[in-house]
């Protein structure tokens, strides 16, 4: 580039364009102009050559005639060389009239000389031309500069003239272009409402107080979202009469600002420990968090490598630092260490901090406590695996325990179902059962060896998982589970309980290989040993297994009982024991089963209270007796009592008392003749008795203790209790004449009964010594085969003609 120094010095030896249609003008003009030192690079004498020979030889000056005659207009020439390039044009011609000036003005030459023109004065204006284009050239040169410096550092350069009421912006100006300004104008209003109030009012003071501004200001849109922001260094200069500011775009600076505030923020409050880890590893920095988790300062760690303090010493829980690549995230769970020596689980994740290349400058791990969690997990697969009532397994950990068990190793499974617990439940109410319930689980858990494994199955059934035991050893066992389960049970604030198990023991591997099959066996057993009388335990045989399903179809023919109409009532005649004469009935129910044919009620009736079909039997019973008897009473075919028979489950039903009564009323049969059989140990299971019977009572019916002697009531019970009749139990009259113990029974209870003001009746009277040694020892009624058996009905009225 050619400085202006060069051009300044080189001013003689200047190449001219000699533009000029008259050829002896011309000549003259060439000869002055070398004389005077100039070089002449060229004569052009039209319009066109004129444009072309400045093109190409790039002349210092052009001396321009405006007038070229057909060669064209000097003017128009000046223009178009002008647009091209920069040089010093000095027209040269015979005219001044004011319209060649006005049009020659606007080409702005560097001289006008009126010919006919001196050397002198020739020589002067081209010089003078000169000077002031190597001048213009030079402040070009500067403001050419100025600009790549405003470009090269995108700022943008405003003026705000004073008096003006517009704003001219040159250069970068994000806000309203991407590209470089040139001269754009815009009203200082809509300029200012661009910005904040307090930008405002700073600009305005400067325009009316001069002085200096710097400003970081908020360029915003209208729309919040498209703010930007402005670096504003801007000054008023007097010689202008004008603010003139340089403003840089910061927006990206502001934002990365913020964002880096936040990122600090995050980085103290967050609630998950963070490390930022140097390139060899080793901790620049930590959070609060950190120092919170852990107990470790900043201080204490800061050039410290986790590997060193934080994790523990097992291989698996440094792999996550030394085995994740560097440029890689990764996460682990991992044993953290405290800083007091204590340890938790943490689940830890590690991240690259990259540079703009995208190389690995740090990494940041960050880790929480997951103790919380795994206490919940832990929590969870105890509750899992765990009867919530009583701590003790249940049935899945009762299963993965089967699983468990190995070829060659003998193990035992009792299977344990408390008797009657049903009825319990129902009469005491859950919380009591509950109760009950956790004692039993704690004395079983009590008698576990080590290995051993107690389970609440649900409800009353309990499973005990022996291992390792022989099956000497195991009736031993059966025989404390049995007596620990009896030992009373204090259940505040009505003093103690009792109740007894039955248990079914299989063995492993003989009664069953797997879980299923040996958990069967047991229950099987169970049922046995449950069928032969409670509080007891039976070996699992392969023929149980048919008794048990002989149960389950008992359970299910049950349920269609009544609707497929394969219930009866059998009828067994009470008489009087001097004269012979029939004083009442005892109605017995009868099942004929269609798949199982007769199936007599001592098989069914437990299995129906234990099931809860007792009530829907019970209600049919107390129906067609009390109805049938209603009718033959009627007629005249009975003048008798009714005696119905009661579980105890349906005595603490609390709506049997209003059912008995809707079942009198619409039979129309006197309550004087109904009797209600209640067995005494029944009566020792129903809570609040006294009440129960007492409404019954008071409905006007008796009530007769069923099976007495068989129960363990005591005498103060008896006495409180609103019974008309103690029914002696078939046991105590089998042997009656035999028996000596059975005698002095028999003579107790009639002894008491009449002490008591109670009624005697004996069961079970099959032969007519029996009969006589009743009737003398003062029993006055009895029901027996000796009399009759229990009939069907109309078999029973036909006894009833004959009799
Ligand atoms: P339970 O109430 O003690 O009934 C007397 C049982 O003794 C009846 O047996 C009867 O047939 C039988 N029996 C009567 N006289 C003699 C005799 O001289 N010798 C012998 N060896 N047995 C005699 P059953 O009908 O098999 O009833 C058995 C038990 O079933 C009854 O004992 C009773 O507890 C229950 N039961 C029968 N029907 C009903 C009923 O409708 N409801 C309820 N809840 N239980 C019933
Ligand atoms: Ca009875
Ligand atoms: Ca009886």
């Amino acid at each position: 580039m050619t400085t202006v120094e060069d051009r300044s010095s080189s001013s003689e030896g200047t190449s001219v364009l000699v533009v000029e249609d008259e050829l002896i003008f011309a000549l003259d003009l060439k000869q002055t102009l070398s004389g005077l030192g100039y070089q002449i690079v060229g004569m052009a004498s039209s319009e066109r050559d004129a444009v072309n020979l400045a093109l190409a030889r790039r002349p210092g000056l052009v001396l321009m005639d405006i007038n070229l005659g057909r060669g064209g207009d000097g003017i128009a020439a000046a223009a178009e060389i002008n647009r091209c390039f920069d040089v010093p044009i000095v027209f040269l011609t015979a005219y001044a009239d004011g319209e060649i000036l006005r049009r020659a003005g606007h080409v702005a030459p560097y001289g006008y000389l009126v010919k006919p023109v001196q050397q002198r004065e020739l020589n002067a204006v081209v010089q003078m031309a000169l000077a002031r284009f190597n001048a213009s050239a030079a402040r070009l040169q500067s403001e050419r500069r100025l600009r790549l410096a405003l470009d090269s550092a995108k700022l943008g350069l405003m003026t705000l003239p004073t008096g003006s009421d517009l704003v001219e912006i040159d250069g970068y100006f994000p806000p309203v272009a991407n590209d470089p300004l040139r001269g754009m104008r815009m009203p200082l209003n809509d300029f200012l409402n661009h910005l904040s109030l307090e930008a405002q009012n700073k600009v305005r003071a400067l325009l009316d107080q001069g002085g200096d501004l710097h400003l970081l200001a908020r360029w915003h849109e209208g729309d919040e979202t498209h703010a930007s922001w402005l670096e504003v260094h801007a000054s008023y200069v007097e010689s202008e009469s004008a603010v003139v500011g340089i403003c840089r775009d910061v927006t990206r600076q502001v934002l990365q600002q913020d964002e880096l505030r936040q990122a600090a923020v995050v980085f103290e409050s967050a609630a998950d420990a963070i490390l930022i880890l140097d390139s060899e590893g080793r901790v620049s920095t930590a959070n609060a968090a950190f120092t919170r988790l852990t107990g470790w300062q900043r201080d204490e760690i800061r050039g410290r490598h986790p590997n060193d303090f934080l994790h523990a010493r097992r291989g698996s829980d440094r792999e996550l630092l030394d085995r994740t690549p560097v440029n890689a995230q990764g996460h682990a769970e991992v044993v953290c260490n405290r800083r007091d020596g204590t340890t938790f689980p943490g689940w830890e994740h590690v991240a690259p901090v990259l540079d703009e290349h995208g190389c690995v400058t740090q990494r940041v791990l960050t880790f929480t406590d997951i103790s919380a969690l795994r206490m919940a997990e832990s929590k969870v697969r105890h509750l899992a695996f765990h009867d919530a009532l009583t701590g003790l397994g249940n049935r899945y950990q009762l299963r993965e325990s089967l699983c468990e068990l190995r070829d060659g190793e003998t193990a035992c499974l009792m299977f344990l179902d408390l008797d009657g617990f049903k009825v319990i439940n129902d009469s005491l109410g859950h919380d009591a059962g509950d109760r009950l319930l956790k004692v039993v689980a704690h004395r079983l858990v009590g008698m576990l060896r080590q290995g051993d494994v107690g389970i609440r199955l649900g409800g009353d059934e309990f499973v005990l998982l022996l291992r390792h035991v022989d099956l000497d050893q195991v009736v031993g066992v059966a025989e404390r589970v049995l007596d620990v389960v009896r030992s009373p049970i204090d259940m505040a604030p009505g003093g103690s309980m009792q109740v007894s198990a039955s248990l079914g023991i299989a063995m492993f591997p003989r009664d069953g290989t797997d879980a299923d099959s040996l958990l069967r066996s047991a229950d099987i057993a169970m049922y046995a040993a449950k069928g032969t009388g409670r509080n007891r335990f039976a070996h699992y045989q392969p023929a149980m297994a048919e008794t048990a399903n002989e149960r389950l179809a008992i359970e299910q023919g049950l349920l269609q009982a009544i609707s497929n109409g394969e219930l009866s009532l059998h009828w067994q005649p009470q008489v009087c024991l001097r004269t012979g004469a029939v004083v009442g009935a005892e109605a017995l129910l009868r099942w004929n089963s269609a798949r199982a044919g007769h199936v007599p009620p001592d098989r069914f009736i437990p299995i129906a209270e234990e099931s809860g079909l007792i009530h829907s039997l019970g209600r049919w019973v107390l129906h067609q007796a009390l109805s049938t008897w209603a009718r033959w009473w009627r007629d005249g075919s009975v003048d008798g009592r009714l005696a119905v028979n009661v579980s105890a489950l349906q005595l603490q039903d609390e709506a049997f008392p209003e059912h008995l009564a809707q079942e009198l009323q619409a039979t129309g049969l006197p309550a004087s003749l109904v009797e209600i059989e209640v067995t005494e140990t029944a009566l020792q299971r129903v809570p609040e008795v006294e009440a129960k019977l007492t409404r019954l009572r008071a409905l006007g019916v008796c009530i007769a203790l069923d099976d007495f002697g068989t129960g363990y009531s005591s005498l103060s019970m008896l006495k409180t209790l609103p019974l008309k009749r103690l029914k002696v139990d078939r046991a105590f009259v089998r042997d009656v004449v035999s028996s000596a113990s059975d005698q002095a029974i028999v003579r107790a209870v009639v002894a008491m009964a009449n002490a008591m003001s109670m009624e005697l009746i004996a069961e079970g009277v099959e032969r007519e010594e029996q009969r006589e040694w009743l009737v003398n020892s003062g029993v006055l009624e009895a029901q027996g085969w000796l009399f009759g058996k229990a009939m069907p009905a109309q078999e029973f009225l036909q006894w009833l003609d004959r009799a």
